[in-house]
């Protein structure tokens, strides 16, 4: 391959430096509006991923013997860091993963909101206790981290999914191995600068580039305790598998095929606006984008409104005026999306929207799919058993709730779903029925706050983003006997009171 030398290199940070990887593989990252390439990623070498590790490890002792309050303070000066620069991040977004200005701004802010959530941590690792359990004995309980941690990203939200990640597992004093989505990069490099910035110690953070290799290697290396990933089934399986037979704890947060249920009842402009905010925003490459609706009885007739407002996004260059849609990731997700549409086409649903022919005048070259409806969906159809993670809505329709909820249910998926009425009975009765772990009520699904991250777990999403996965318990009990109770026998029995 051949590279020009005004290609940048994305840097490998290891035991606190910004280091030019020494491998002879390399992959193009390449802005998704054009398809030129804008930086090259190193696959780091065996030598590269073990000098990482092993600075995690090194540096492990002392940071978690690092007073809390101490590390609380970085993190305070790491959340101003992250919000005074914000406006940087988001353009770094932009430029590798296409999401529009606005919508990358969002994608920092949701991290920050983390990184402000870790600044808390001096209540959030408060231990239990319960004095007196038995004569002069009392027992309590220490929250401590569990040594290196690890984490796997995609590429959909480049500033919020490691801000998961690595703030959350640092502040409880772990130590941190990172592997960015190969294609985004970026967004990262600078948050871990930020974060030497703001006084984090060497060797603390480490961040490697890769594929396979590089998670073949978190999820091998015995000095690596725990591994977060976000991302795909495939690769959710395969690490969750392969870490947990080599006994680390392993949480994987997988795709999504998120269903809208809208009844006849519900406010119709709000409704449609929201959906099509929910349904076309970021592409449709969100976890939490609603890319299926169920349009129950007489709702059905709002099919063509919704046709007319997602036909007036306006589809673009993420960094361009006005822009609601910008490209997706690859010419591979674009063909992979292209022929999701075809199928259903071909499965006898009907192309309300087609988007695929969408053009874009400069960026002829670019990802780029327009909103896209398909409807007449049945639950057979490959375009609904698939996650198509792209500007497409399929719809299906229902006779009533309980119908709805029976779809719902019957599908794997259960990131999140949303219902829109203005019955506060049908909203209770789907919250309570539906088998899916978050559920919004006349609005699109928030992506979670974390300190609720733990909370959320159902079906293929596995969910404990937060303190818990990040911490393991130790109980101490002690009995400190006054001097004059002295135990003068062996107690061989167990005891059967206090
Ligand atoms: P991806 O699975 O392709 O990549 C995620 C990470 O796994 C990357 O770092 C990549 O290098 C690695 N990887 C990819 N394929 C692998 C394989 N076969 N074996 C081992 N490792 C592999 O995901 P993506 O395309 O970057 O992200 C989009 C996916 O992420 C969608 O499915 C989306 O729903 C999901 N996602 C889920 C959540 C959530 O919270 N549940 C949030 C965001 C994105």
């Amino acid at each position: 391959m051949c590279y020009s030398s005004s290609v940048p290199t994305t840097k490998l940070f290891i035991d606190g430096k910004f280091v030019e990887s020494k491998t002879s593989e390399w992959l193009d990252i390449h802005n998704p509006a054009t398809n030129e390439v804008i930086a090259r990623v190193p696959k780091a070498t065996q030598e590269e991923m073990l000098a990482a590790v092993d600075s995690c490890s090194q540096s492990y002792h002392s940071w978690s013997e690092t007073s809390i309050l101490a590390r609380q303070q970085i993190f305070l000066r790491y959340q101003q860091l992250i919000k005074d620069n914000i406006k940087e991040l988001a353009r770094s977004i932009t430029l590798e993963q296409g999401k529009t200005l606005a919508d990358a701004e969002g994608d920092v802010f949701r991290g920050l909101q983390v990184v402000e959530h870790t600044c808390s941590i001096t209540s959030l690792m408060l231990g239990e206790t319960l004095p007196s359990i038995t004569k002069d004995m009392d027992t309590y309980t220490y929250r401590l981290p569990i040594g290196v941690c690890a984490g796997i990203a995609p590429f959909n939200f480049p500033a919020m999914i490691p801000l998961w990640m690595f703030p959350m597992g640092m502040v409880c004093g772990n130590t941190y191995l990172l592997k960015p989505s190969e294609r985004v990069p970026a967004c990262t490099m600078l948050l871990a600068k930020m974060l030497q910035d703001a006084g984090m110690p060497d060797g603390t953070l480490n961040i490697i580039h890769g594929q396979h290799d590089a998670v073949n290697f978190i999820c091998d290396h015995p000095a690596i305790k725990a591994i977060s990933f976000v991302g795909s089934n495939q690769a959710g399986e395969y690490i969750y598998e392969r870490g947990s037979k080599n006994g680390k704890r392993v949480q994987s947060n997988m795709g999504a095929k998120n269903h809208g249920v809208v009844m006849p009842d519900a406010n119709k402009e709000t409704t449609l606006n929201q959906l099509v905010g929910a349904a076309f925003g970021a592409a449709g490459q969100r976890c939490m984008a609603l890319s299926t609706a169920i349009l129950v009885g007489e709702a059905r007739n709002w099919l063509p409104e919704l046709v007319e407002r997602a036909k007036a996004l306006r589809v673009n260059a993420g960094d361009q005026a006005g822009v609601d849609v910008g490209p997706l990731i690859s010419p591979q997700a674009k063909e992979r999306v292209n022929s999701l549409i075809q199928s259903g086409v071909d499965e006898g649903a009907q192309l309300l929207l087609d988007g695929r022919n969408v053009k874009v005048k400069g960026y002829e070259n670019g990802n780029f799919v327009g909103p896209t409806i398909i409807s007449n969906v049945t639950p057979q159809m490959k375009c609904y058993t698939e996650e198509i993670f792209g500007p497409v809505l399929v719809v299906l329709e229902a006779e009533s709730l309980d119908d709805a909820i029976s779809l719902v249910n019957n599908n794997p998926y259960g990131n999140g779903t949303a219902i829109f009425t203005t019955n506060g009975a049908t909203a209770r009765k789907y919250t309570h029925k539906v088998d899916v772990g978050q559920v919004s009520v006349c609005g699109p699904i928030c992506v979670r706050t974390s300190h609720l991250y733990s909370k959320t777990c159902t079906q293929q999403l596995l969910f404990s983003m937060g303190i818990q996965f990040y911490t393991q318990i130790k109980t101490v009990t002690s009995q400190w006997k006054a001097e004059d109770s002295t135990v003068k026998t062996p107690a061989v029995s167990m005891p059967t009171m206090g």
